[in-house]
């Protein structure tokens, strides 16, 4: 039996403690923060309550996979199937629920905007085949750098063809899709890596892939129960969680971690959940992983609103989507240098049933937002007023798109991406650790298994990246390679 030490508790550290524990090791996860979960949080008051991270979970087969693999699907953990996924809405006033019921979504499309049916379909099934190329060499195994590519290369080079890696995700909207507003929402897609579409690789296309093929889910009362039955999953196989307790060091080679309070605890293997950039910048000494990371643009940030609504409000659906004129002045504002908060944002409304008191709503707006720092590439969002003045322009914003709620508002919870890094670790709140901007950026993700011996990386900011399904596929990952006890 081997002693692991897991830094962190996020989805990926406790989906890998508890696989590791599984495999016969004995695993303690060290968690800084008072609770477990990581970005996968949540806030309560007065009735009300808010994840206030994840609100969308895709791939459900991955999580069906991670309990299967470690006891069974937990008791009381419901998935609910969204339908309509979510509501978009254009600047033009124009709207289209999207679902994953192929048929329907086509015709919706086609009866929206004539040829855009089919043009949908035709790009499906080139993101189809992206997803076969890529989900097996890239998503499902350890990545060796651009080796992989090349391996790639040479054994299925039909594969690597498809895969396009010349090629951005704006690129191939503008081959497959007239209408301009289908492009938009194709572009949308690259923000769930945190990413720019315009220099996010094409291979990107199987992300709305799995959204059309496996659907969109909510966990019935809210996503945060995920984090709680991966903590209890981890606890009844063994895992000894331990929380309130930062890890400050890792050795070099790995024989242990050493804790805030200068305890030393040993370990034959660490496996770092915390955010790759503090891990290579702060925990241990590795320039060369330090350098690789550094190259790699970070990935956008989000600026929150937890909104107590009274009432209803007619039109909303579960998710909405709400578009700007201007898609290209957000990436400009978000990755520009000198970056700068989005002077009109697409707004995401998400307005989960059964989480407000009677007669009431409790909204979750987020919008993309340059990082937290002090460098050109990022916002200081801690600057005197800078918070409470862009939240009141977002609600100016939401009502400017038919959405007033400021007359009916019991009151407001600002979260920036300031906040975000000081809640969770996420260097400057980049939400999933480095982008996918340029052709490259795959390949300076950091590696799952570190250059530092004994030492691997789970999470959103290692490889294969972020997103509760691409975390979790990285704790199956890093179990693989370290095997049973
Ligand atoms: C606003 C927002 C919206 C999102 N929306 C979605 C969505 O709809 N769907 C989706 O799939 N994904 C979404 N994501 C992304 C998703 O939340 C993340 O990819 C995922 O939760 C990251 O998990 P992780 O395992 O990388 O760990 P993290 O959640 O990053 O947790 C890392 C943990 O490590 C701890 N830690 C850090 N440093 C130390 C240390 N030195 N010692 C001990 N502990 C340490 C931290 O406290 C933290 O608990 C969203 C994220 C955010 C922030």
């Amino acid at each position: 039996m081997s002693r692991v030490v897991v830094v962190g508790a996020g989805v990926g550290g406790l989906a890998v403690a508890a696989r590791l524990a599984c495999l016969g090791h004995h695993v303690t996860v060290c968690e800084a923060a008072d609770e477990v979960g990581g970005k996968l949080g949540t806030f309560e008051r007065d009735g009300f309550r808010f994840d206030t991270g994840p609100s969308l979970l895709t791939m459900p087969a991955v999580f069906q996979e991670l309990f299967a693999a470690t006891g069974g699907w937990p008791t009381g953990l419901e998935l609910q199937r969204l339908d309509p996924i979510a509501r978009y809405r254009f600047a033009d006033g124009s709207t289209l629920d999207s679902t994953d019921d192929l048929e329907q979504m086509c015709r919706r499309l086609e009866a929206w905007s004539p040829g855009s049916g089919a043009d949908w379909r035709a790009f499906l099934s080139r993101a189809e085949r992206i997803w076969e190329a890529s989900k097996g060499p890239f998503l499902e195994s350890a990545l060796h750098g651009s080796r992989s590519l090349a391996a790639l290369a040479v054994t299925r080079p039909t594969d690597l063809a498809t895969l396009a890696p010349g090629r951005s995700l704006r690129d191939l909207g503008r081959r497959h899709l007239r209408d301009p507003r289908l492009r938009m929402l194709l572009d949308r897609y690259a923000t769930y890596t945190g990413s720019d579409p315009r220099r996010a690789p094409a291979a990107l296309a199987s992300i709305p892939f799995v959204e059309q093929a496996f659907g969109g889910w909510y966990v019935t009362g809210g996503l945060r129960r995920l984090a709680d039955a991966l903590l209890d999953r981890a606890l009844e196989v063994g895992v000894s969680v331990r929380t309130g307790t930062r890890v400050v060091a890792i050795s070099d080679p790995v024989r242990g971690v050493t804790l805030a309070d200068g305890t030393f605890l040993p370990a034959d293997v660490v496996v770092a959940n915390a955010d790759a950039a503090h891990v290579y910048g702060d925990l241990v000494a590795c320039p060369l992983a330090a350098r690789k990371l550094a190259r790699a643009t970070p990935s956008l940030s989000g600026f929150v609103l937890l909104l107590a609504v009274e009432g209803r409000t007619p039109g909303l659906a579960h998710h909405n989507v709400l578009f700007p004129a201007d898609y290209d002045a957000e990436f400009d504002a978000v990755f520009g240098a000198p970056a700068r908060p989005v002077e009109d944002p697409t707004l995401y409304v998400s307005v989960p049933p059964g989480q407000a008191p009677e007669g009431c709503a409790a909204w979750f707006v987020l919008v993309n937002a340059p990082r937290h720092g002090t460098g050109r590439g990022a916002v200081d969002w801690r600057a005197p007023g800078l918070a409470e003045g862009y939240a009141d322009r977002l609600l100016d914003r939401l009502a400017a798109r038919g959405l007033e709620v400021r007359d009916r508002l019991r009151w407001r919870e600002v979260i920036t991406p300031a906040d975000l890094e000081q809640r969770t670790g996420a260097v400057g709140g980049a939400i999933y650790g480095s982008s996918s901007n340029g052709a490259t950026a795959a390949f300076l993700r950091p590696a799952n298994r570190s250059p530092v011996p004994g030492l691997f990386l789970v999470g959103g900011s290692a490889h294969p990246g972020g997103g509760l399904p691409l975390v979790a596929l990285s704790a199956r990952i890093v179990s693989g390679l370290l095997g049973p006890a």
